[in-house]
Formats: C-alpha cells, structure tokens, sequence
C-alpha cells in the first residue's frame, strides 16, 4: 500500500509537468528516473506517460521484473526494434508532443526520434524528474541514511588500517571493501584518496604514492543502498600534526560548521555557499577554495540542489545535501570536510557520524 502512495503520488507529480508544458506526452529514458518513478531497475526500458495511461517499455529479458517491480504500470514488450514499438504506442494514443528529458538524451538519439516518428514534435525539458527528486520522502530519505551509515563504519575501520608506506589505492581498496561488506551496493563514486602533497588536488583519485610520516590523507567516498548514495570527506593527519595543518583544519571546520548552523528550509543555497565561503576569505584563503559548498544527493552523486555561489534557489526541507568546504595549497596540502544532511523546517539534521576532530594516526 505504501509503495503504491508514493509512485501515485510521483505520478501525480509528472502530470503536473504534462499539464505546465502543454504536452501530451512525457518520454523518461534516464535510468535513475525511470527507477523513480515506477520502481523498475532494469537496464532497458523506457518510460511513456500521457495521464490517462503510464507505460514501461522493455525488452523481453526485462518483462517479468518490470511486472514485478513496476507493478502499477502497464508493461509494454518491444517487438523488434524499439522506436518502432515507440513509434506504435505513440500512435495509438495520439501523442503529438512529446516531452524528453534534454539533459539525458543524445543529439544522435534525438535525430533519430525525428526521423523515425515523424508524426511527432519533441519538445525538450531541462531535467524535469531531477528536480522532482530533489525533496526526498520518508523512505528514500532512510535508504540515504543507511548508505552514510555504511561509509561512517568504514571510516572508522579504515583508521586502524592507515600507516606509513601503504599505497592511496591500497586505501580505496580497503575503503571499498569495507562498504561492500557492510551491505553497499557498490562505490557512490571513484574513491578519492589524496596524500601529502597530492591532497591539494581537490579530485585526486587514489593514486600508487605512498603515505609517508606528516601526511595529510583526505578520502572522500560514499556508499549505496537500494540506489541511494551517501558521501563523505574526512581528512587525518598521518602522525603528530604541524601547527600550520591544525591551523587550516580548524578553518576549515569552522567554515563547515557554519554551512551546517545555516542550512534549514528557506534558506537561499547561495546564501549558504557564501558564508563558509567568507569564513575562509576571511583569513585570507578564498582563491584556495575553488569549488561550490555542496550539492544534493539521492539517486546520483550529485544533483538537485546545488550549493553555488550563483544558485539562488531555496532549501526545502525533505532535501538532502552536502556541506563540503575546502582548502587546497599547491605544494603543501589540502583539507576538505563533507558532511550529508537532511534539510528541515527548522534547521537541519547531519546524517554523517564520523567523527570530526582532528585525527592524528599514531
Ligand atoms: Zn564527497
Ligand atoms: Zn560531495
């Protein structure tokens, strides 16, 4: 009964988009999104929604899991070639302007779209399910806390793992299987594991260097769980810390932790991004801090909302974002702290658990 709730009421939701934008039909090719909105987590298939009616086409290896996993909607084999089922549903119900997802479709996809269903017109929509997905729900929000609680435990695990003269991949690797072992369904993304002069690469994948005595080690990581991700950063010093990295952390901290006192339904992400920005600005490190604060986190590693400087959009609550400032020395090092939190009405709730002091590795 809860199942069918939510898909009727994201259902719901897409005849809203039907109706704004005049069409009389929406296309959905996007995996994650056709996992959204019908429960399918095939890897073919494509969904078609007129309102009246909400078909799941795919492939005959697909069919019985469609029927199972997208229960309330009418599954569709393709006979042949794709387009041309595509083509046949279309017909029969009289779509003449089809919506499609312009993020995810191909220039090459769409050509052929207009080749080969000539009675429609394609009208494009920016993102139109991922902006659905941005406001999560009761259950979407207990898979997210489920995958941080994996990456949390592999945190913890990883530190008695960590000494001089283990390689960064040696690192990811262990990271990686720890969260498989305790239920993720894969990496949420490539593991970053960043050393000593490495760290202030603010995307260093593992890499074969070796960490060595006075290192800084930033990891950033994330489980999944039933398709939801978590993400991640901590950054330890491996031995006694100097006076310059306790220095940059704590400010780093400080900037993290005033991201997190303002993020709460209302608030402008924007505004969110330019206080910890200032925090660190205001000691003199803004150009060392070149990304955005954070971003949303649901299905795919990053999406709705983002937290930019440009981006003057505000929190809901029931979003799940990231809070994830940094600092990044050519030649020195970096610090990055990322935490994942779950918007509300009146402030927020951290969903990340692993410890935040400086952790010196002995
Ligand atoms: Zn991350
Ligand atoms: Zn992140």
């Amino acid at each position: 009964m809860e199942q069918i709730n939510t898909y009727s009421l994201r259902r719901s939701r897409l005849l809203n988009i039907l109706r704004k934008e005049k069409l009389d039909g929406l296309l959905i090719m996007k995996p994650v999104n056709r996992y959204y909105l019908s429960g399918f987590r095939g890897s073919a298939g494509m969904i078609v929604f007129t309102g009246e009616r909400a078909l799941l086409l795919t492939d005959f290896r697909y069919e019985e899991q469609a029927r199972q996993q997208a229960s309330d909607w009418e599954i569709v084999r393709y006979q042949g070639d794709p387009l041309e089922t595509l083509r046949n549903v279309l017909q029969e119900m009289k779509v003449t302007r089809l919506g499609f997802e312009e993020d995810y479709v191909t220039c090459g996809q769409l050509k052929t779209f207009i080749a080969k269903l000539d009675q429609v017109s394609f009208i494009g929509l920016e993102d139109p399910v991922g902006l659905l997905r941005a406001v999560k729900d009761p259950d979407e929000i207990m898979y997210i806390k489920q995958a941080a609680f994996i990456s949390d435990q592999a945190f913890l695990h990883i530190l008695d793992i960590i000494r001089p003269g283990l390689k960064e991949i040696d690192i990811a690797a262990e990271l990686e299987y720890l969260m498989r072992k305790l239920g993720s369904e894969g990496p949420a993304f490539e593991t970053i594991v960043a050393s000593g002069f490495r760290s202030s690469l603010p995307h260093g994948a593992a890499s074969e260097k070796r960490l060595a005595e006075g290192d800084m080690i930033v990891m950033d990581f994330g489980a999944v769980y039933q398709g939801y991700h978590s993400d991640l950063t901590r950054t330890v010093v491996l031995g006694k810390a100097t006076s310059e990295q306790k220095r940059i952390y704590q400010l780093v901290l400080r900037a993290q932790e005033a991201g997190l006192q303002s993020v709460m339904a209302g608030a402008s992400c924007n505004e969110i991004d330019a206080l910890a920005r200032g925090i660190i600005a205001g000691e003199g490190y803004g150009p060392y801090f070149g990304h955005s604060l954070g971003h949303g986190v649901g299905l795919e590693i990053h999406e709705h909302p983002r937290l930019t400087e440009k981006n003057e959009k505000k929190l809901q609550a029931g979003m799940i974002v990231t809070v994830e400032p940094g600092i990044y020395l050519p030649d020195w090092g970096g610090v990055r702290i990322e935490d994942l939190v779950l918007v509300k009405e009146k402030g927020c709730q951290v969903l990340s658990q692993a410890p935040k002091e400086l952790i010196e590795l002995a």
